[in-house]
């Protein structure tokens, strides 16, 4: 029999709490809810979960320090983080992104929402190595690393060097938003002078040479980029 992931919640709001684990459970997930951060950092000491959902407004020890925290840590740095957020925590999550949490969904969030990006933040975690020979297909979409190639239903489009470097590293993790920091980050070390600036540019560039598909690649306001996420 399949071992199901195990996932923490450590969220202080009690309906919340329990509509997570509803879900969570539903789907057959082992659920283990932590209302304080000081309870949910206890638990992460002795016990390694394969996902945490993290709100980051908590009375005590808040989500972005215990964000912090187990990226910090070279034993649970691994653990994938969906940040569950409040309005007007768009600096927090951008900070959350930037320590290294994947995700996270704003509340009110549909039960839905929430499950597809559990699950694709868990497959991600098991289906990460990529090579230079790897290659991306989707939606009539053709990205091949190696030769740096992007054609669309067939048909080569001509990128620039970073413009493929971003739309592969976009493309690479559907549905994962990044901020243009993290987005200048990845695709530096290849002589291209870009700036968080330059990249709201190298978008506009991009989409228009995507063309009918261009919408795949959305803006997340106040946060980045991400590629749309298909199913
Ligand atoms: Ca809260």
């Amino acid at each position: 029999m399949e071992i199901m992931p195990t996932v923490f919640v450590i969220e202080d709001e009690e309906d919340i709490a329990e509509l997570i684990k509803y879900n969570l459970t539903l789907e057959g997930y082992n659920v283990e809810v932590f209302h304080t951060g000081e309870a949910g950092l206890k638990a992460l000491e002795a016990r390694t979960p394969d996902l945490l959902l993290l709100d980051l407004m908590l009375p005590g020890v808040d989500g972005l320090e215990i964000c912090r925290r187990v990226k910090d840590s070279s034993f649970k740095r691994q653990v994938p983080i969906i940040m569950v957020t409040a309005k007007g925590e768009e600096k927090d999550v951008v900070l959350g992104l930037e320590l290294g949490a994947d995700d996270y969904v704003s509340k009110p969030f549909s039960p839905k929402v929430l499950m597809a990006r559990v699950r694709a933040v868990i497959r991600r975690d098991k289906f990460t190595p990529v090579n230079d020979d790897s290659v991306i297909e989707r939606a009539g979409l053709f990205l091949h690393k190696g030769r740096h190639e992007l054609k669309i239903n067939g048909q080569l489009v001509d990128l620039t060097n970073s413009e493929f470097q971003i739309i592969y590293f976009l493309a690479k993790r559907p549905g994962w938003v990044f901020t243009r920091t993290q987005i200048v980050d990845a695709i530096h070390g290849d002589n291209y002078a870009v700036t968080d600036r330059s990249i709201d540019f190298q978008m506009v560039g991009l989409r228009k040479k995507l063309g009918s598909i261009g919408h795949l690649i959305e803006t997340v306001r106040g946060v980045g980029y991400r590629f749309k996420e298909l199913d």
